[in-house]
């Protein structure tokens, strides 16, 4: 199921999307939760039963006149992994910065989060803001202490994510947090995917433009730590929460080793195989 969430005649609400309709989860069971971290957190016997209630519905409206905003806009948490792919840590070792031995984690602070549709602001501070493609994942399960082979159990869904990055601001200090944490950094969506969906979340492509320039591509296989390594690692230092955003590290040719910074009026456009796409035009930041 892909969980939306959209602006409709002025009303913010969530759905699922069928073809190229969203219907409002309260047309498919009057009692469905509000949001779509509480719809996760229900867990798959309501999935699977929204699903079916969708299969033949005829309601809805179509997507073109809606307005699909950030699915979880309220994170409790967004924690990243850098250097992630083999091919990207081969281009920042060529950089001179030094691959980590082990899974180097960094937050974005949840108020950089925005809708797959929304501007990114260049920030008046900075004359290096760039892309990174990346997978999302969402937790749909409250757990601490995961195993790797447990930890897709603990995966409420899938999106695409553009980690959105002030170099400058990045490398001024070790922990990478402000350089990653500027408002409007963290679009995401264009909706959650569901796990059961998903099949295999380390074999889908994922690509990345600029003015319809082709930047990023590459399989999320190209994974130094896979997902599952990921969740086991945070959640041994942490209660991981429904809601909770992980994003899962970029692939080769970011900007900075292109030499190419984003400016005022780039649209970057990050597409997932199965997920969707996200589209962001730079603007600068407003006064
Ligand atoms: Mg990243």
């Amino acid at each position: 199921m892909k969980l939306a969430r959209y602006t409709h005649g002025g009303v913010t609400t969530i759905g699922a999307i069928t073809g190229e309709r969203v219907v409002p989860l309260s047309a498919l069971d009057q009692a469905a939760p509000s949001t779509i971290r509480e719809v996760l957190a229900a867990g798959p016997d309501l999935i699977a039963r929204l699903t079916r209630a969708l299969v033949g519905t005829s309601v809805g409206v179509p997507l073109a006149d809606v307005r699909l905003e950030a699915p979880i806009p309220d994170a409790q948490k967004y924690l990243a992994i850098g250097m992630n792919y083999h091919d990207h840590a081969e281009e920042a070792a060529r950089a001179g910065i030094k691959v980590p031995e082990n899974q180097l984690w960094f937050n974005k602070q949840v108020t950089c989060i925005t809708g797959p549709y929304d501007p990114i602001y260049k920030p008046r501070v900075s004359e290096k803001m760039d892309y990174e493609a990346e997978l999302g994942v969402v937790i749909g399960r409250r757990c601490r202490y995961v195993s790797i082979e447990e930890a897709a159990s603990v995966v409420g869904g899938y999106f695409v994510a553009n980690d959105v990055t002030a170099r400058d601001w990045q490398f001024k200090s070790p922990t990478f947090t402000l350089g990653k944490s500027f408002d409007s950094h963290g679009p995401m969506g264009p909706w959650i995917t569901t796990a059961d969906e998903v099949m295999d979340p380390h074999a889908l492509d994922m690509k990345l433009w600029v003015n319809g320039e082709q930047r990023q591509s590459a399989s999320t296989g190209g994974m130094i730590y896979n997902i599952w390594q990921q969740i086991h690692e945070l959640s041994q230092v942490m209660t991981l929460e429904p809601g909770d955003l992980i994003a899962t590290g970029t692939c080769a040719n970011v900007g900075i080793a292109l030499g190419k910074f984003l400016q005022p009026g780039d649209v970057v456009r990050v597409e997932i195989q199965g997920l969707g796409h996200i589209e962001n035009t730079v603007a600068d930041e407003p006064v």
